[in-house]
């Protein structure tokens, strides 16, 4: 049986492959131009990596091997989204994916990154998407939401979210490189996350 999150996983896939040349195009306006061959490539690998577990994996184990497949890749996106996807492989127990452990594993994720990374929203970076789809999931585990609806606000949220990095003049990564050209520009690592909530709440509905 496919699990919640191998089902989310292979929506991302179809959402990526719909959005590669606009996330590409983003990077290449205010960044250097890799970010859609940086997230292609750690979407294969953890594609391998989820190829390569036994038997019917938990949810858990899914978003470890999306977790390690990311952490091999490259730029600056690669490494901080393997340790997003590893801080929700770590708060899942082995059983299915609830509203809870999606909270929960997305509020972790979202700390270590900005601790890591030391993003504040603002900054323009992924961290404007992940922090207010990181809110609507809290609010839907408080009021014991389904995962398909927690997930349909996690996906508004976070697209709202990545709208608002486009006014916003980037003081984080290279699109600060470009100083006020990056104004005008959605951040595309905060666009892939609200592509990303986008395909959990087609996968949960
Ligand atoms: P690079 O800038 O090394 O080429 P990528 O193109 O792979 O990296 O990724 C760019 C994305 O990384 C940006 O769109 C932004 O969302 C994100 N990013 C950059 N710096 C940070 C940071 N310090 N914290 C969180 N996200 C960041
Ligand atoms: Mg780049």
């Amino acid at each position: 049986m496919t699990t919640l999150a191998h089902a989310w996983f292979n929506e991302f896939l179809k959402e990526f492959a719909s959005n590669e040349e606009y996330l590409g195009d983003l990077d290449r306006q205010a960044g250097d131009g890799d970010f859609a061959v940086n997230l292609g490539s750690g979407l294969k690998r953890a594609q391998k990596r989820i190829q390569l577990l036994s038997g019917s994996p938990t949810d858990a184990e899914v978003f470890s091997a999306i977790s390690l497949g990311f952490l091999d890749t490259g730029g600056t996106s690669g490494p901080l989204l393997g340790m997003w996807f590893r801080g929700i492989a770590r708060a899942l127990d082995d059983g299915p994916l609830t509203t809870t452990g999606l909270s929960e594993g997305i509020a972790t994720g979202t700390e270590t990154i900005q601790r890591l990374g030391g993003a504040k929203v603002g900054d323009k970076t992924m961290v404007d998407a992940m922090v207010p789809a990181s809110e609507a999931l809290k609010e839907a585990a408080g009021r014991d939401g389904g995962l398909a609806d927690a997930l349909a606000k996690a996906a508004e949220s976070a697209s709202k979210g990545a709208q608002s990095t486009k006014e916003i003049t980037a003081s984080l990564g290279r699109a600060s490189y470009v100083g006020d050209l990056s104004t005008g520009v959605v951040d595309p690592g905060a666009e892939a996350i609200a592509l990303f909530f986008a395909a959990g709440a087609a996968a949960a509905s």
